[in-house]
């Protein structure tokens, strides 16, 4: 059987940045990663300007940093100078204004006092040429290459793209996700599901999955264990990027996923892979379209979707970090366990000033879910029989990494 390692390699030898778009530069782009190089059609400041509140003012007047000034004009940020200084005057200038000819440096307002006729007494540092002064063109020269392309988008480089001009840029598309959950059992509904039936919590779960690495998703709805329900849609599914289905993938009678797959040119790439829970998973591709067959189970979907899914979605979205993150995690209390295959276990994952610390959670198996509410990461456990003491080093697979 495959292992998880080996797994990954073959879905992103089969995942390819999507092609990029052009797309107008809004918040909405956060995240999602630059297909050009962005060039300045300005200089930043594009005037010398004043960084304080105070008087603009000829650092030659004040060698030793005491002087009385006469106060020339008055410049709020937005407007223009239109009087340079001259020896022994002064300028009040607002942080933001454009600097006045004859002016090289800026007085703080609390280094001076306000005196009769329109002077001013400065009592400061010797002043030096350009100081509280961010001169023209210091954080951008017009023609620079402000942001290359491969960046994911930051609320900073956002910002960046406005202040030079760009209401449209060229990025790779968020991926497309068609989600599809499968069951006789399954019910999208608020009542008291009927006897041998239960809730649908994976279209909820997968939804929100393939939403935080950026993806859009799709949700198809509940295919029953029927052919005529199933294969509708999944041709349906095989229109996005990806096709994202939980359930029918395992050894039941009615598991009916890897036929109707192989039935509409899906090439399955694996099918099962050395891992607990998840071992049933399915990949396999349809021409530009990658598919997954996720376990029905919940906390196996999950944990096939972070090893499997979410690193397509990335790689898809032109991301080049892509792989689940692993930290190394002291363990808080004793746990024996014992499996017959690499287990990812659910924990609560904590960074503690200088490491991190992990505690397993209590867990009955992969349908407990709500295990997966008291937790955070997945310890990463290899085949075999553990007793591992309060202070061991163990691998932990990070999910939330904006919260840990
Ligand atoms: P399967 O992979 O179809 O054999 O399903 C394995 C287990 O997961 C069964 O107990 C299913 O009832 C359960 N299951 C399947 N789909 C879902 C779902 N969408 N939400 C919650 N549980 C599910
Ligand atoms: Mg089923």
């Amino acid at each position: 059987m495959l292992s998880v390692s080996e797994a990954q390699s073959i879905v992103l030898a089969n995942a390819r940045t999507l092609s990029a778009v052009q797309l107008p530069v809004t918040h909405a782009l956060l995240g999602q990663v630059l297909a050009e190089d962005v060039v300045s059609d300005v200089d930043m400041p594009p005037f010398d300007k004043s960084l304080m509140d105070g008087f603009a003012v000829r650092s030659a007047d004040l060698p030793e940093g005491k002087a009385t000034l006469s106060v020339i004009e008055e410049i709020t940020a937005g407007q223009m100078p239109t009087r340079s200084l001259a020896q022994g005057q002064a300028t009040r200038i607002m942080t933001g204004a454009p600097l006045p000819r004859g002016a090289d440096a800026v007085v703080m307002i609390e280094r001076t006092q306000f005196l009769a006729n329109s002077q001013i007494q400065v009592e400061d540092k010797p002043a030096r040429a350009g100081q509280n002064i961010m001169a023209r063109g210091r954080e951008i020269r017009r023609g620079e290459t402000v942001l290359t392309s491969g960046t994911e988008l930051r609320p900073q480089d956002l910002g960046i793209l406005a202040t030079v001009g760009r209401t449209t840029v060229r990025i790779v598309p968020r991926p497309r996700v068609a989600i599809l959950s499968t069951g006789d059992e399954i019910v999208d509904s608020p009542e008291q599901p009927g006897p041998g039936r239960i809730r649908n919590g994976n279209g909820a779960m997968l939804q929100a999955q393939v939403a935080r690495p950026g993806g859009i998703p799709d949700y198809l709805g509940i295919a029953r264990d029927r052919v005529e329900s199933l294969r509708p849609l999944v041709e349906k599914g095989l229109q996005a990027d990806m096709l994202v289905l939980s359930g029918g993938v395992s050894a039941g009678k009615l598991d009916l996923v890897p036929g109707v797959l192989q039935d509409l040119g899906v090439q399955a790439h694996f099918h099962k892979v050395e891992l607990k829970p998840g071992k049933p998973v399915l990949f396999g591709a349809k021409e530009k379209t990658l598919v997954f067959g996720l376990p029905g189970n919940p906390v196996s979907a999950l944990v096939c979707f972070e090893l499997f899914v979410r690193p397509a979605i990335r790689r898809l979205a032109g991301h080049t970090k892509v792989q689940p993150s692993l930290v190394d995690a002291v363990l808080v209390e004793n746990f024996v366990y014992n499996t017959d295959r690499p287990t990812y276990y659910p924990a609560w994952l904590e960074w503690e000033g200088k490491d991190y610390r992990v505690r397993p959670v209590p867990w009955f198996g992969s349908p407990d879910l709500r295990a997966l509410t008291q937790a955070n990461a997945f310890i990463v456990i290899a085949a075999g029989q553990h007793e591992l003491p309060a202070g061991r080093i163990v691998t932990v697979m990070k999910t939330e990494d904006e919260t840990i």
